[in-house]
């Protein structure tokens, strides 16, 4: 055994991704290395599902995890569609894992005849394990999964709560970054309510394994330098004394469904693989939008009817996955029809303008297609380089999270026009109505100036991204 590394994302599909494609980059650079992926029982099934023949050297293991034990309901193993505060049971359940992946950590070692793994990788919301590797001595790595303009973002805010004066005012400028001002719909407000438990236990938990996570050995960062300059110097002016590296892109061929019974529930379309390819294949090239707002988050009811009004307007063709709007709880049967206009997917079908797939679609695929002309999406960081990685623009709708600072970063760099902001317009200030989301997909799409620009710049980056992963395969002698 050359080499033996332990890899423990975190339960989120986003961040679940990059450490399958982390896996294939480690196994096709050294196939000797032994790899093992430690997760809670569903995920580590949902990450092995991305394996389907066996490869020795890549082991996954599973920690005993029982959702009830912290107030979820049965199976709840990820964030997808998890509302607060159970999104916050799950992310304070991950830290009281840490006596089951101590012992975990004894079995392997005594299975392997004693041998110590040569390193830990774990997710930056997991940083607690970096206390664990040093006492049995070994080399600590986090991986962070997101971009480094928006992670740098989220590690100040989350650092100076909760004393920012955040609420009151319109603008914030950043502690550690004061040329940037944040706009207050930007921010997890949640986190500054001086009287919420929640809040208080959320931000200790972020603000821990933020800390934590400056104390890893090494920082592996899910980026490409040339695309993420400005982001990368300031991760570095905010963590000194641990090395970063940017190893990104990670992408993967495709993402597993999420592990949550989600998914499920959503009656989930096995066929919606084919039938997508299929449904583009007939669309000329640069004609389709696809949409989609990541594996957790959703917009709205009125939100929903509008965007699909303005779709309809617009007479652009689009690829949309669709579930249940944000805040409706919904068990048994996914009804599309009572979020949409009168009619709307039968119209769509008929006119071959639209497909609406339910819950999850094979987003990688859609992106590579030819006919597919932009991505209205949530800007999680996976989406953002997948579209990318493609020459895909997009129409921002960052929904929560580190999502307002990529879509803040991607509309600077030039391959982002930003339609909506939350899905509380209340908070936000930004009314999704029908007219501005024709407006919007008609100069992303209409063959105008801003579009032709937009799509320019996409294919300059995409050259920076498939730059960045050819380098990694010719390094590993694969070129
Ligand atoms: N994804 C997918 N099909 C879907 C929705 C999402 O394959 O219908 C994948 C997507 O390709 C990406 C990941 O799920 O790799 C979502 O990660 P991202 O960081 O974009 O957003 P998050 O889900 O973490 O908010």
């Amino acid at each position: 055994m050359v080499g033996h590394v332990i890899l423990f994302p975190f339960m989120a599909q986003g961040h679940i991704t990059p450490f399958i494609a982390l896996t294939e980059l480690l196994h096709r650079r050294w196939p000797e290395l032994t790899i093992t992926i430690i997760n809670t029982p569903r995920n580590i099934q949902s990450i092995q599902s991305s394996f389907p023949d066996p490869i020795p050297t890549i082991r996954f293991r599973s920690l005993p995890f029982s959702p009830s034990d912290h107030g979820l309901p049965p199976n709840t193993e990820s964030l997808a569609g998890l509302p607060f505060p159970q999104f916050l049971y799950l992310l304070i359940a991950s830290e009281s894992l840490r006596p089951q992946f101590t012992q975990l950590l004894h079995q392997i070692i005594t299975e392997d005849g004693g041998r110590v793994p040569s390193c830990i990788i774990s997710d930056n919301f997991l940083s607690w394990t970096v206390d664990i590797a040093e006492k049995l001595n070994i080399f600590h790595s986090t991986l962070i999964t997101s971009g480094t303009y928006g992670t740098a973002i989220a590690f100040t805010l989350w650092l100076h709560m909760p004393k920012l004066p955040a609420i009151e005012t319109q603008y914030l400028s950043l502690p550690d970054f004061p040329e940037i001002n944040i706009h207050w719909s930007q921010l997890p407000r949640r986190l500054f309510l001086p009287d919420d438990n929640f809040a208080s236990k959320y931000s200790s938990f972020l603000q821990r394994q933020t800390l934590l996570c400056f104390k890893s050995n090494a920082i592996l960062l899910n980026t490409v330098k040339e695309f993420e300059t400005a982001g990368l110097r300031m991760l570095e002016k905010l963590i000194t004394g641990v090395p970063l590296f940017p190893i990104g892109p990670l992408l993967c061929q495709s993402s597993p469904p999420p592990s949550s019974s989600l998914s499920l529930s959503l009656s989930l379309s096995l066929s919606s693989s084919s039938s997508c390819v299929e449904w583009l294949d007939k669309h000329s090239p640069g004609t389709v939008l696809y949409i989609s707002f990541g594996s957790q988050n959703s917009i709205n009811a009125s939100q929903m009817m509008e965007l699909a009004a303005g779709l309809e307007a617009s007479e652009k063709a689009f690829i949309w996955v669709i579930r249940p709007p944000f805040g409706v709880d919904v068990t048994g049967e996914f009804k599309l029809d009572q979020w949409l206009p009168e009619g709307f997917e039968e119209r769509m079908r008929e006119k071959k303008q639209g497909l609406l797939v339910h819950a999850w679609a094979p987003q990688v695929e859609i992106l590579a297609h030819e006919s597919t002309s932009a991505f209205l999406s949530h800007c999680g960081w996976n989406s953002v380089l997948e579209s990318l990685s493609h020459g895909v623009p997009i129409i921002g709708w960052p929904l929560g999270a580190e999502q307002f600072y990529n879509s803040m970063f991607l509309e600077e760099v030039g391959v982002c026009v930003e339609l909506g902001r939350g899905n509380r317009e209340k908070m936000s200030g930004i009314k999704v109505e029908r007219e501005r989301v024709k407006k919007v997909v008609e100069m992303v799409m209409g063959g105008g100036e801003k579009g032709v620009e937009m799509k320019k710049k996409a294919m300059e980056i995409s050259g920076m991204i498939r730059g960045a992963l050819m380098e990694v395969d010719i390094d590993g002698g694969l070129g």
